[in-house]
């Protein structure tokens, strides 16, 4: 099987030769483990973090080694009574064709239930934390202004239509292409959207919403973090979820330069692992998962096809090319 090793540390933008594809040997499981072929791969933003040789709350990845993500496949051998050949499981050990599984880190999912990718998007990972983000970290309350950047993402997307299902009156989203502003109006329900690159954020913002915001949810930081913060009414808050802005940056980004606001309009602005709310797994999958049954809540996948392209997959993922989740298909 074919499985993709960091071999050099970005500085900045990965480049091809940061990365190899590697023809490996398919691996045998040993006792209590599962060897799957993966079906479907996601490359995540967080990812970038992880080529970094810094302490962070995921270890880097080592050099030489295959990189992981999230990955949906089929037990094709088992040497656990968890799982039978044939068993569809969502595991960590992606980047690669085949992998071998603790069987106690897979887990079970049903295609009958949702369509496989979901299990990586609006069902997984991005889908719990927009849900947890929004909810707990942000604490929405019906009746508030919510604004939320990297609105078509997979993340963002379900953060806006959430929001208008819980009850905020109005919901702004900003994107990076005028396809993606429509889409989020049109289909998605948004109140007003715009497109960060047609102008100043903070500007564009204001005129989105003229009687202010009450919840900001970051996936993007810097300057979207600033207008934010000019935009906050009196003990709004900001649930910092990512900084997309910056991950490839080699110097610190000056915004947002006035922090001095928070004082004046007593703001709250708390940072979010997804991992820390996985005790809303089971609220989440219910709630959203019934959303997504009946057609309230809506949501895209862009899908790359092939083990080969998927260092193009993350990268286009950082460049703005996905609307919705980002998958990398391996055909059969
Ligand atoms: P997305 O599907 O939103 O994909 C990333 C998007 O970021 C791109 O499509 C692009 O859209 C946008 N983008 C890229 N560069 C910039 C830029 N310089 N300024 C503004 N937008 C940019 O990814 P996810 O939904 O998976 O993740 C969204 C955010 O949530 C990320 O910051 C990620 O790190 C974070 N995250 C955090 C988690 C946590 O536990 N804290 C868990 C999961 C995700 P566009 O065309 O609009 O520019």
């Amino acid at each position: 099987g074919r499985e993709w090793h960091l071999v050099a540390r970005p500085h900045g933008w990965p480049k091809p030769e940061d990365f190899a594809l590697r023809e490996t040997e398919i691996p045998e499981p040993g006792e209590g483990q599962i060897l799957v072929r993966n079906i479907h791969l996601s490359v995540d933003p967080y990812m970038r973090g992880r080529m970094n040789d810094v302490k962070s709350y995921v270890p880097p990845y080592e050099l030489g080694e295959p990189m992981q993500g999230g990955a949906v496949g089929e037990v094709v051998a088992s040497r656990s009574d968890a799982f039978q050949v044939g068993d569809h499981v969502l595991h960590h050990l992606g980047w690669r064709e085949y992998a071998v599984v603790d069987a106690k880190l897979g887990v079970k999912v049903d295609e009958a239930l949702a369509p496989l990718p979901a299990y990586l998007g609006v069902l997984g990972m991005p889908g719990l934390t927009a849900y947890a983000g929004l909810l707990e970290v942000a604490a929405l309350k019906e009746g508030d202004v919510v604004f939320v950047s990297g609105a078509a993402g997979a993340v963002g997307s379900l953060v806006g239509q959430i929001a208008k299902l819980k009850g905020a009156s109005r919901v702004i989203g900003s994107a990076g292409s005028a396809e993606k502003v429509k889409l989020l109006v049109e289909e998605y329900g948004f109140d007003a959207a715009f497109n960060y690159k047609d102008g100043p954020v903070a500007e564009q913002l204001k005129e989105a919403a003229p009687d202010g915001i009450d919840v900001y949810f970051d996936n993007v930081g810097g300057e979207h973090l600033e207008a934010a913060i000019g935009s906050m009414n009196t003990h709004g808050r900001i649930a910092v979820c990512g900084m997309i802005a910056q991950y490839n940056a080699t110097e610190p980004n000056p915004a947002p330069r006035n922090l001095i606001a928070i004082i004046a309009k007593r703001l709250r602005i708390e940072g979010l692992l997804v991992a820390d709310h996985r005790h809303l797994q089971q609220r989440f999958v219910e709630e959203v998962g019934a959303w997504v049954r009946s057609g309230e809540l809506k949501y895209r996948e862009t899908t790359v096809e092939g083990i080969e392209n998927t260092l193009d997959a993350f990268l286009g993922l950082l460049r703005g090319e996905n609307t919705g989740k980002m998958i990398v298909s391996l055909s059969a």
